[in-house]
């Protein structure tokens, strides 16, 4: 009989790493669950070794069906273990979520086997029994229980390596630490049966799963204990897999920066942590709160959580916001803005859910002193719309709802079409034809702009040289580019490549870039919109008048065309300011040599004073919307 010392070491270990796993804060997810499962199951092994071995010394003196009920328990535990980390790993990599029910089903046979064994082995003795002189013997299929438990390992070392390129680092090293630690002294019990170490092998691996693998520090603020933006994706996205429905309330304290110039860095930190705490503590504990940026906080209310209603939480916000909160014996009172999400019916993304944060966020107007706090509808109807246009973008790609329409350009002297500007249409099945003005900007946040921009640059180049446009007297065609492509790494490269392709040459393209976009540059726009330049590519300055940019440094781009924003242009009529400021800054761009768009001409009279201002060209309904390729080349022939 072996000697039991091994087994209570894991005993301590085990209880140890339970101890660990209570008290550490973590995501609500199957994975943990699976976890906390193997090490009871850990615990209840080695504690039935060490019956077992007590019963077995004395089976003489043992009643048979106790005999074979522990052993028979301890079996059962121990060859559960493989299992239980082979699960484990599935729900850790996220395998089991794309798993058909036979693959899930197929999992499972290697352990149903094993408790076929374990059932039916009094009868059958294939895996202990006891000789005709109470001697615990083994029997012939014991091997079977050691390949189960290769096959789950090898299935581990195959999830982890098959999914390490999204998983953190250590993740895999853990795992074959797992493995090795696990089977090296179950090798040893096999081929020394008295070496009971199997159990310590599993318990200290485990620990250092828990150690590394477990630990959710990559997902929490260690000083407050809430989780961060990732640990808050991450709980969002495993409630969403797991189909639970939720909650989320999102909190964002407003004047930041106002709060960070007039108090200074330090008193904003302390300030923070004092409401992290409040949401950490005061609120309770089945709440699960979240610091996801600056001064922002998101709560997530379980549906089954019967203490709490969303609306008493909100309540108890909005109260709490009305207080002010001390730090350093200053007291101060903080607005904010709310907003709720009902989870899966109001959003299915954590994506979406950070745009109604950064919404909430961005919304100005509010002063400190001034406390208004409300649930807005706003953004949620923003949000769900968000959604829709989302889905209608993919849908798009699918059924070639994309289309380009081209808007005509006149010269200003003898209103003559010399250019047009390419304006990307989506016409949806359900919702008709969607502005890009709507959609563009939700396809810079989730990244579909790269592709519809492609899509818009190559039907561009294809369209001039079928209908051999600058033959008819079309110079170039204008196209926007977001700002989200000018800060793309290869895209220079990318646009002279669909540019040649199509045999058009670089000086028949004109590329706008906004006012606000241009002003915001970072280093990469600028040597973006410099590298197109040199390539011959012309760049115009969209919707001049916009924004409040600072002209010198704009100029200091190499634009060659402006274009006028229909606001200034407007403006012109409206007001002497006005007439003043367009007239400096179109004396301005002419001295510099840069061609000057009015844009959003919609009357004679506009088309005059435009002309009569400088412009050197004329766009805008006056002239023509922005029509289809053919009616395009209808216009044309008939200008
Ligand atoms: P934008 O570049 O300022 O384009 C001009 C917009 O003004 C177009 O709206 C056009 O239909 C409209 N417009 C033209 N003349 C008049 C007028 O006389 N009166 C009035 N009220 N409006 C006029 P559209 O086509 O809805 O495009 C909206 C915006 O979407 C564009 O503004 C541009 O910023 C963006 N956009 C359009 N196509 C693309 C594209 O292919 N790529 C990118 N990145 N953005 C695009
Ligand atoms: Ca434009
Ligand atoms: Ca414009």
């Amino acid at each position: 009989m072996g000697t039991i010392y091994y087994d209570i070491a894991a005993i301590i270990i085990l209880g140890l790493n339970l101890f660990f796993f209570y008290n550490k804060k973590k995501v609500l997810a199957p994975k943990n669950l699976v976890f906390v499962i193997l090490l009871y199951v850990s615990l209840f092994s080695a504690i039935f070794d060490i019956l077992g071995v007590c019963v077995n010394i004395n089976a003489l003196s043992t009643s048979y069906p106790l005999l074979l009920s522990i052993n028979s328990l301890y079996y059962l535990f121990h060859n559960s273990i493989p299992f239980l980390f082979g699960l484990y790993i599935m729900f850790m990599t996220g395998i089991i979520h794309g798993m058909p029910l036979v693959a899930k089903i197929l999992f499972s046979v290697p352990w149903l086997l094993n408790f076929f064994l374990i059932s039916l082995n009094p009868w059958a003795r294939w895996l202990f029994y006891y000789d005709s002189l109470s001697v615990y013997s083994h029997g012939s299929l014991v091997p079977v229980l050691y390949l189960v438990g290769l096959f789950y390992s090898i299935y581990a070392i195959w999830g982890v390596i098959k999914t390490r390129k999204a998983l953190p680092p250590r993740t895999v090293g853990s795992v074959l630490f797992f493995i090795l630690v696990s089977f090296i002294p179950a090798l040893i019990q096999y081929l020394y049966p008295d070496q009971l170490l199997q159990c310590l092998g599993f318990a200290i691996s485990e620990l250092f799963i828990l150690l590394t693998i477990q630990s959710p520090d990559p997902y929490i603020y260690s000083d407050t204990g809430l989780f961060n933006r990732n640990g808050f994706a991450e709980q969002v996205g495993v409630f969403l897999r797991t189909h639970t429905r939720f909650t989320v309330a999102l909190i964002a304290v407003s004047d930041v920066s106002f709060l960070r110039r007039t108090f200074g860095l330090e008193y904003f930190a302390q300030l923070i942590h004092e409401t992290s705490f409040f949401f950490q503590r005061e609120l309770g504990p089945d709440l699960i709160a979240a610091r996801v940026g600056e001064a922002e906080f998101a709560l997530i209310l379980r549906y089954d959580s019967v203490r709490y209603s969303a609306q008493s939480v909100i309540n108890a916000l909005i109260e709490r916001f009305k207080r002010p909160w001390l730090v350093d014996r200053n007291s101060i009172t903080l607005s904010a803005r709310f907003c709720v999400i009902k989870v899966p019916e109001e959003s299915s993304e954590p994506s979406e859910i950070f745009r109604v944060l950064d919404q909430i966020k961005n919304k100005s107007g509010q002063t400190r002193n001034n406390y208004t706090a409300g649930i807005t509808d706003l953004e949620l109807a923003d949000k769900k719309r968000g959604a829709v246009i989302e889905r209608a973008i993919n849908l798009g790609f699918e059924k070639n709802g994309f289309s380009v329409f081209y808007q005509p350009i006149f010269s200003a002297v003898d209103h003559r079409m010399v250019s047009a500007e390419a304006l990307v249409r989506l016409k949806d099945d359900k919702l008709g034809y969607i502005s890009p003005s709507e959609f563009i900007p939700i396809s810079e946040h989730n990244g579909t702009i790269h592709r519809i921009g492609d899509f818009v640059f190559d039907s561009v180049c294809a369209f001039m040289r079928e209908e051999k446009l600058v033959e008819k007297g079309v110079g170039f065609i204008e196209i926007n580019l977001s700002v989200a492509q000018c800060v793309q790494a290869d895209i220079v490269k990318k646009i002279m490549d669909m540019t040649k392709k199509r045999g058009i040459d670089a000086n028949r393209i004109c590329l706008e870039i906004t006012e606000t976009a241009a002003a915001g540059t970072t280093g990469k726009l600028v040597q973006t919109l410099r590298a197109l330049a040199e390539a011959g590519y012309y760049l115009a300055l969209d919707d001049f008048g916009t924004g409040y940019s600072n002209i010198k440094y704009l100029m200091e781009l190499p634009f060659s065309h402006v274009k006028l924003d229909r606001s200034i242009v407007y403006s012109w009529f409206d007001s002497d300011s006005g007439r003043i400021m367009l007239e400096s800054s179109v004396s301005m761009f002419k001295r510099m040599n840069i061609k000057i768009v009015a844009e959003g001409v919609e009357s004679a009279e506009q088309a005059h004073a435009m002309t009569e201002l400088g412009c050197d060209y004329l766009q805008g309904y006056y002239f023509s919307k922005p029509v289809s390729t053919e009616n395009f080349m209808a216009l044309l022939r008939d200008s």
